[in-house]
């Protein structure tokens, strides 16, 4: 299931979400479960929020135990990749002999393959929105059985289409990072919040609800409301506010009392 970092697994050739392909995957493959090993998965925002919770930890736990830290190159920006075992094979930690752990909740990527997905694969000649591939790997015999797909098709049987809906927020930041010159570097600081934003989304919690954050921006009551009760509203505030403030887009609006209070603060 990896998405190489060079050509050769990938077929570059562009799919959009009516191209058909033939495919099937079962327990009856000779294949089963193979492309759960040796992999490197990117982890969505969204995908944290439900492999934490089927696991039953915090996403702090969860990104300690079952996550490493990166840096996408070209954006500059934080990603987490799914950990590895450390065995012969380099499995994925949900893998077993009968079959994935966490099926219900198993990250985007695993949703996707045997296609791979621009805006999930970071790379600089296939950013392109809409843009699926093949990720090509010999041992997958899935090509060989006959039930025939598009790829519109395939997202709905697979349940991306949510998962690419939720996130799109956070696609939405990383793509128009990349559009900024090379030269432009986030400090420390910010590459800290995007990632606690993105991907802690219960130590994000804590900092909108017992920082000064709701006193600095002006948040009205259903939004509150809502981001209390709701993990995915508060992951896509969370990913409202980063836009504005990255990029200054959006609707957030300073209470420029309470932002004097904490200038003088600070002094
Ligand atoms: S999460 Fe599940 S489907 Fe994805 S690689 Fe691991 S075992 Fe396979
Ligand atoms: S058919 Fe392909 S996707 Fe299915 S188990 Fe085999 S390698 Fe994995």
């Amino acid at each position: 299931m990896e998405i190489p970092e060079n050509g050769p697994g990938i077929e570059p050739v562009k799919f959009t979400t009516n191209s058909k392909f033939t495919f099937n995957c079962h327990k009856g493959v000779a294949c089963f479960t193979k492309c759960c090993r040796g992999i490197n998965i990117i982890l969505t925002p969204y995908d944290i929020v439900r492999l934490k919770n089927c696991l039953g930890l915090s996403s702090g736990e969860f990104l300690a135990i079952y996550t490493v830290p990166r840096i996408l190159e070209k954006t500059d920006l934080p990603v987490v990749t799914l950990k590895l075992m450390d065995d012969e094979l380099t499995s994925c930690p949900f893998v077993r002999d009968d079959g994935c752990l966490v099926y219900k909740d198993r990250p985007t990527t695993c949703r996707y393959y045997p296609l791979g997905v621009a805006s999930l694969s970071h790379k600089e000649n296939i950013e392109e929105e809409g843009f699926y591939f093949f990720v090509n790997e010999p041992h997958c015999l899935g090509f060989e059985e006959d039930t025939e797909w598009t790829v519109a098709k395939w997202r709905k049987d697979q349940g991306v289409d949510i998962h690419d809906e939720i996130n799109s927020g956070w696609t939405d930041l990383i793509v128009r990072k990349r559009s900024f010159p090379a030269n432009v570097k986030l400090t420390e600081k910010t590459k800290k919040m995007f990632f606690t934003t993105c991907y802690d989304i219960d130590q994000f919690r804590t900092f909108v609800f017992e920082s000064s954050f709701l006193s600095l921006y002006q948040t009205d009551d259903e939004t509150i409301n809502e981001i209390k009760q709701d993990e995915v509203a508060l992951l896509e505030f969370g990913f409202r506010w980063l836009k504005w403030i990255l990029y200054k887009i959006g609707d957030f609006k300073i209470n420029q009392e309470a932002a004097g209070r904490r200038q003088k603060q600070e002094k």
